[in-house]
């Protein structure tokens, strides 16, 4: 077996796929689009994280391609109605990320509730005054949580340790009877103090939380995504924290990454980090060795692990 390797690994995964197969990693190259278009022609299997694209055009050039193995859980950066009409296995690992993404989302609330970035900002430019600093508690408060799949409910489950009531925004859920309360969507938006976005993207979440939408915020409101680009419009969102119509702002991914207009960010209430939701080590580890064993499924005949 053929194994392309197209975004970095933790070495006891590659040590595992290496007996499986010949692997050629091409994750740290300095020309990875003009290797992967070169390399994927024999390639049976190609593992990626979310740093590589596998659209129709990349994978019409893999002839003897049989498995696309997302190491991570989002797969919009394959074609998989492609994929699969070539005969070509897409597999993930759903949940190997989870804890990771949503202690980041936990994070990403507390410091944009008390301007942590800001303050240490300020500190390390030798000032003290803490005036600047009056932040929002979160107890008492309503979290608003749109997409109350896997992480929107651990993500719940966390800061009701807090003190704060839930509320969520889900068309797929039928028949709540949970202590969160189910609201429409324009309902979440006007009565949450934080909102928090945990949707999967898809056509219909794309830009799901628009211009028209972020203007029903809360003149207090804190609004976290740490789910995909592109599910909000993030140049409306600074807009309003540049005008101060709410209060601060956590985000993790971009429409386009990098984003272009990141100079735009500086002295916002905005905490921005680069997709670094499933970077730590135990999650890199387990979705790595999930894939692993996904693909030792497929060639198995077992196929309960294909998307
Ligand atoms: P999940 O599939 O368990 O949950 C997604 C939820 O969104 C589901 O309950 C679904 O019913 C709901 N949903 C679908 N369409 C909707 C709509 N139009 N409106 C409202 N809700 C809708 O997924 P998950 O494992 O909880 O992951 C959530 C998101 O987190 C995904 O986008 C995933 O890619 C992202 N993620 C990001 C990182 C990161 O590095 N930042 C890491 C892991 C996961």
């Amino acid at each position: 077996m053929k194994i392309l390797i197209c975004d970095s690994l933790n070495e006891k995964v590659l040590k595992e796929l290496q007996a499986i197969g010949d692997c050629i990693d091409i994750s740290s190259s300095h020309t990875k689009n003009e290797d992967l278009d070169e390399k994927i022609e024999d390639a049976e299997i190609v593992v990626i994280r979310s740093g590589t694209t596998l659209d129709k055009a990349i994978i019409e050039k893999g002839k003897s391609l049989k498995i696309i193995a997302r190491c991570g859980v989002g797969v919009d950066n394959i074609d998989v109605d492609y994929a699969k009409s070539q005969n070509i296995f897409v597999t993930n690992s759903p949940s190997a990320n989870l804890i990771s993404v949503v202690e980041l989302t936990v994070a990403l609330i507390i410091s944009a509730a008390r301007k942590i970035n800001l303050a240490d900002k300020h500190l390390k430019e030798g000032k003290w005054n803490r005036k600047e600093f009056v932040g929002i508690e979160l107890s008492g408060k309503q979290l608003g949580i749109i997409g109350f799949g896997k992480a929107g409910k651990l993500v719940s489950e966390r800061m009701k340790a807090f003190g704060m009531s839930i509320a969520f925004y889900d068309p797929y859920i039928k028949d709540w009877n949970g202590s969160e309360k189910k609201l429409e969507l324009d309902e979440l938006l006007t009565s949450s103090d934080i909102v928090s976005i945990h949707v999967i993207k898809t056509k219909e979440t794309e830009n799901l939380i628009s211009r028209e939408k972020l203007d029903l915020l809360k003149e207090n409101a804190i609004l976290i995504n740490t789910s995909r680009g592109g599910v909000l419009d993030e140049g409306y969102l600074i807009e309003l924290l540049k005008s101060k119509k709410i209060f601060g702002a956590g985000l993790d991914v971009y429409s386009e990454e990098p984003p272009k207009k990141i100079d735009t960010f500086s002295d916002l209430n905005l905490i921005s980090t680069p997709h670094i939701g499933a970077s730590t080590s135990e999650a890199q580890l387990k979705a790595g060795l999930d894939t692993v064993e996904n693909i030792k499924k497929i060639m198995d005949g077992d196929t309960t692990v294909v998307i």
